[in-house]
């Protein structure tokens, strides 16, 4: 160690579990140097998480880690094998093209992995350059941390490092790296690999290290893998219920970007909801809406098929696959959409006709498109109930989203007589759904403008925004420019699978 170094000595020491299966699900080999890397953003909260010494995080070193040139101790970076189904289609093999898994940890808050994106080519690039852009990697940090604090299943982001090193897309950009954090990165696609192989034994390894690592309570169920299967559907189930709920777009949901973990992964042209439409394409490339807001839980439930598929060696019938799906994914899915939804809209308990109100309120949102996210952040503070002569007074920050305000009155009496259906009081309700609707999400004009900073050598903007969406229900008076609508100039940006 060295004397200059002191926090090396109090770094964790680090183990890649993922290394325990046998050699063909992997590629072992170190991640590509990238000269001269610079810190763009650090997540403190996933630095905690893991346990790193400040004195790492204040040091020169921490780039060079980061960036991949220096190895953390015990890391076993690798790259991983999976294939998946893109687009609907069958895409056969893919697997870490640039991604390497350095290894990880277990502490007291959990088992965390590290691995790096955009760290150079691997066996699995497909003549791709392995790297990432600073513009996609930057999204990738704080959407991973955006949604850790709307409290969505998601991988977590412990920082973006950038280089000089350009990057060629649609223009020369410049290469960054992506430090993801989760408990795993295994994928549906991840078995599918072998299953499209008729590899049977390798599916059930990879199914054990699943289970031994991060399921030990399917290995009590009489078919541990029936159970694992279960325990995936209900996870993605709920995964769909809470992007619908925050108005979350993964624009990518192929199998190989679908965790077996119920994770949010792989973010690339996401996006949230503004104008609310269900039909919504955020991701440019998406030329046929397969990935719409509106077909999210679809597409869920027609990726744990795929999944299911690929377990069929495993279970001793062909129809229990499917079963494990179609008997949790739907109650998985409605439940946590309902409780959610009652959450966003201020309802104490559930009562028979919720499903009704909830889906008249969608169609309502579709009919006059206020934009989502304020929609409900305003919605928060009204008064349940007000008299005719006062209620253009309470109601005008709410009406004034909508161009037909009757439309919008019309519909707050149907919330208001809901609501007297299981009364909470005024102060105690308020508090509740602005604890459930964020005042900050991260749209893409705000990605945009500090991704512009950050080209020019400004991260201020990011660690702002980081700062700002980490907390995404407090009222934050120094953040409300976050909270402000897409300005003009911000119109026509659209968002690709370039990345
Ligand atoms: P994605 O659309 O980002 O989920 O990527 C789909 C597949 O392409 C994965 O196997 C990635 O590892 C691979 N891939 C994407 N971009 C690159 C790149 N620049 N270099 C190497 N592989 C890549
Ligand atoms: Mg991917």
């Amino acid at each position: 160690m060295n004397a200059a170094e002191p926090f090396l000595g109090e770094l964790p020491v680090f183990a890649n579990s993922f290394a325990s299966l046998p050699a063909a699900f992997y590629t072992r080999l170190p991640p590509h140097p990238l000269p001269d890397p610079y810190v763009v953003g650090i997540s403190h909260d996933v630095a905690d998480l893991l346990g790193l010494p400040d004195g790492l995080l204040n040091s020169p070193q921490f780039a060079e880690i980061f960036a991949g040139n220096r190895l953390l101790p015990g890391s076993e970076p690798l790259a991983a094998v999976y294939s998946g189904h893109q687009f609907g289609v069958w895409a056969g093999q893919l697997g870490d093209g640039r991604a390497h898994l350095l290894g990880g940890l277990h502490n007291e808050s959990g088992h965390w992995e590290i691995q790096l994106k955009g760290a150079g080519k691997t066996p699995y690039s497909r003549g791709a350059d392995g790297r990432a852009v600073l513009r996609s990697s930057i999204r990738e940090f704080l959407c991973s941390e955006a949604m850790a604090g709307l409290g969505v299943p998601t991988t977590r982001a412990l920082c973006v490092i950038g280089a000089e090193q350009p990057v060629r897309r649609e223009e020369i950009e410049t290469a960054a790296v992506v430090a993801r954090v989760a408990p795993g990165f295994v994928r549906f696609g991840s078995f599918e690999h072998w299953a499209s192989r008729d590899r049977k034994l390798e599916v059930q390894q990879l199914a054990d290290y699943v289970i031994d690592t991060f399921r030990p309570g399917c290995r009590i169920a009489a078919n541990p893998y029936d159970a694992l299967l279960r325990d995936v559907s209900v996870r993605t189930g709920e995964l769909m219920a809470h992007w619908m709920a925050v108005g979350f777009m993964h624009g990518v949901m192929n199998t190989d970007n679908m965790s077996i973990l119920g994770l949010t992964l792989d973010y690339g042209p996401f996006g949230f909801m503004e104008a609310f439409d269900s039909g919504h394409i955020c991701n440019h490339s998406d030329t046929y809406g397969r990935y719409t807001y509106r077909n999210q839980p679809h597409v869920g439930q027609w990726n744990l098929y795929c999944l299911a598929d690929a377990f069929l060696p495993l279970l001793n019938r062909p129809e229990i696959a499917r079963a494990a799906i179609d008997e949790t994914y739907g109650d998985a899915f409605e439940q946590t959409f309902a409780r959610l939804m009652r959450a966003k809209l201020g309802l104490r308990e559930a009562m028979p006709d919720d499903e009704t109100f909830i889906g008249e309120t969608f169609g309502f949102l579709q009919q006059h498109r206020p934009d989502f996210t304020t929609f409900f952040r305003l919605l928060s503070r009204l008064p349940g109930e007000a008299g005719r002569d006062n209620r253009a007074a309470a109601d005008a920050p709410l009406r004034d989203l909508f161009i037909d305000r009757a439309a919008c009155d019309a519909w707050l009496d149907g919330w208001r007589t809901r609501l007297a259906q299981t009364p909470w009081a005024d102060e105690e309700r308020q508090a509740a759904m602005l604890a459930s609707n964020p005042k900050y999400i991260l749209r893409n004009w705000l990605a945009e403008a500090a991704i512009r900073q950050a080209k020019a050598k400004d991260f201020s903007g990011v660690q702002r925004l980081l700062t700002c969406l980490r907390r995404p229900f407090d009222e934050e008076p120094e953040f409300d420019d976050l909270a402000a609508l897409p300005p003009d100039w911000a119109s026509g940006l659209e968002v690709s699978c370039s990345s």
